[in-house]
């Protein structure tokens, strides 16, 4: 199999990040990103009536496509999270957009596409002047009526998500929430995408809607179209395009070995996550959308582990209230019940860029303004979430984590702003769990190493290994390029993590794991090893992880923590860790 396409008419294969496990073998649809290729074409006189008419399609088929967007968007997120199209429907209502662009047509002799582009520039240049906050509100949304109606005028189908015929794998650049949100998931069979690591947001995204996925494939949308055949690998991370026979009867086979493991594991669904030695391990789940926690069930789950509560924040103009939130999460906690949800507060910045939260641009986001910092210095979107999160709690059994805590003044802040939210509920008379556990994630190193002082002053602890391996390696975990670099099997991480667990257990203090390692089968019998209390991974990950636990001896995991902490290289771990896997679990997908 050949690199990079010489010709990419014929098969050639691009191997990038596994994310999500599974072979889809289908057509791709390409989803475009931002960028919209425009002709800046002059007309005729006599072609002026049939752009005019040009034009007026476009419209109409952008608000058809609007309205399905919507209903897809409130079936799966609710009425509020609609809203986000708002913008887009008021842009296409506005009299003047479409007098200015015919007037272009007419009098500039400019084609219907070249027409509404160059309308929309000005529109929006005059609005970056006068209106600054509104503007920076709505900037998104300009940008993408602008591709949407420029494509539709010129014909350019492969935008639109409305025009995804059948199933298909989704081929982006990245993955924006606010394409993927309306995107319905029956017709997805994966995604691939050019940029992200294994633990950027559009990896986690991507694995949200629990089919093959991989990103960090660098350039696979430059040389492929919509409609070309593929193969997405979610196993090996690859992706190949125009398979030849021999190659998709090969996949074929496969797919049908990875379905039959699936298979057999989700019959452990209803059997506890108990080691052979009779060591309970919880085992829940990441969820990012209300909508998942169905799945966790499903694939036998105990409770959830990480709520990212920052897609009800993502996406959407305004910000979610205290009363839409509170519905949100009674409705999880509800579901789950006995079993625990741990909700965290609020982590937006970073790669996870808020509509409705102003950041101002920064030279190192993940460095920057982001998560418990924007909240602790920002009460009016804090407190709401802090009063809906205690409110939900009596109708499960709710915990509260704290992301991103680097010192202790952040979490003694955090506490204080907690005890106003309870005092504020006692003074209208509205009940909440006066105990409910609250929780710090353990992502920054410093905080890493003052694990016994933070232990101190919370009930549980909660090892987020995306961001931590990150700040400690000095990786950015979105960058495909130095993703080489970014490994949790690092002997620097496995130290860090066994220091971890050591000063929490010192305390009494519960550790779980939310980052993705916890749903790493390579490092699972390690962390096992160094007694970690709790596994959350990503829900279609937890039939593997539990036939892990379940096939282990405790002493046994203990011995090959202390042999993995041995190593000086991620590549000498890895070796051995797959080597023994492979010896134990012949019909694992690794
Ligand atoms: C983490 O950093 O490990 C984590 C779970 O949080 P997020 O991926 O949302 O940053
Ligand atoms: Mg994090």
């Amino acid at each position: 199999m050949k690199n990079r396409p010489a010709d990419p008419k014929s098969e050639w294969s691009i191997q990038g990040i596994p994310v999500a496990s599974g072979i889809a073998i289908g057509k791709a649809f390409v989803l475009e990103g931002v960028h919209v290729k425009i002709e800046t074409k002059n007309i005729s006189a006599s072609q002026v009536e049939s752009e005019i008419a040009k034009y007026h399609e476009a419209i109409a088929n952008i608000k058809k496509q609007l309205a399905s967007d919507i209903s897809a968007t409130k079936r799966r997120l609710g009425e509020e999270n609609a809203q986000i199209f708002d913008t887009h429907q008021l842009i296409l209502d506005d009299p003047m957009l479409e007098e200015d662009t015919i007037n272009a047509i007419r009098n500039d002799l400019r084609s219907a596409a070249f027409a509404f582009y160059c309308v929309l520039e000005k529109f929006q240049s005059q609005l970056a002047v006068t209106d600054q906050e509104y503007f920076r509100d709505r900037a998104v949304d300009l940008r993408d009526i602008r591709r949407r109606v420029v494509r539709s005028i010129q014909g350019d189908k492969t935008d639109f998500l409305q025009s995804l015929e059948g199933a298909a794998i989704i081929v982006a650049h990245d993955l924006a929430p606010s394409d993927t949100i309306a995107l319905d998931r029956h017709k997805i069979m994966g995604f691939a995408t050019d940029l992200g690591g294994k633990t950027s947001h559009s990896a986690i995204l991507a694995r949200s809607f629990q089919v093959p996925s991989c990103v960090g494939l660098r350039y696979l949308t430059k040389y492929i179209e919509s409609g070309d055949r593929i193969i997405l690998d979610g196993v090996k991370g690859m992706v190949i395009v125009n398979p030849l026979p021999e190659t998709l009867e090969k996949y074929h086979k496969k797919r049908k070995k990875v379905d039959e493991i699936k298979f057999q594991l989700s019959k452990l669904k209803e059997l506890p996550a108990q080691t052979l030695d009779g060591k309970d391990i919880e085992l829940a789940a990441n969820i990012e959308f209300t909508d998942e926690a169905s799945s966790v069930t499903t694939y036998g789950g105990r409770g959830i582990g990480l709520f990212r509560s920052d897609y009800l924040y993502l996406a959407r103009n305004d910000l979610p209230g205290e009363e839409e939130q509170f519905r949100e999460y009674r409705k999880v906690a509800e579901q789950m019940k006995p079993w625990p949800v741990i909700i965290r507060t609020l982590d937006v910045g970073g790669d996870k860029e808020p509509r409705n939260i102003h950041i101002a641009s920064e030279e190192n986001p993940f460095l920057g303004y982001r998560a418990i910092r924007i909240c602790l210095q920002e009460p009016d979107i804090f407190m709401p979430q802090l009063k809906a999160i205690l409110r939900a709690s009596v109708y499960g059994n709710v915990k509260l984590l704290f992301p991103m805590i680097s010192n202790m003044a952040e979490l003694y802040k955090a506490k204080a702003m907690l005890k106003d939210a309870k005092e504020e509920l006692v003074k209208k008379n509205i009940s909440f769990n006066k105990n409910i556990e609250i929780g710090a994630m353990i992502e920054v190193p410093a905080a890493a190493l003052i694990t016994d002082k933070i232990s101190d002053e919370v009930d549980f602890l909660s090892i987020g290994t995306n961001d931590l391996i990150q700040y400690m390696l000095a990786v950015d975990r979105g960058n495909e390029r130095v993703a080489y670099l970014y490994s949790d099997l690092h002997p620097a991480v496995i130290r860090m993590i066994k220091e971890i667990i050591a000063a929490a257990h010192e305390k009494g203090t519960w550790v779980g794991m939310c980052g993705e390692m916890a749903g790493n089968p390579l490092a699972t019998l390690i962390l096992i090893g160094l007694g970690i209390d709790e596994l959350s991974v990503s829900p279609m990950l937890l039939p593997e992880i539990k036939n892990i636990i379940r096939a282990t001896d405790y002493k046994e995991a203990a011995k090959l923590a202390e042999k993995a902490l041995s190593f000086s290289t991620a590549a000498e771990v890895e070796k051995f860790m797959l080597r023994f896997m492979q010896r134990k679990f012949k019909d694992l997908i690794f």
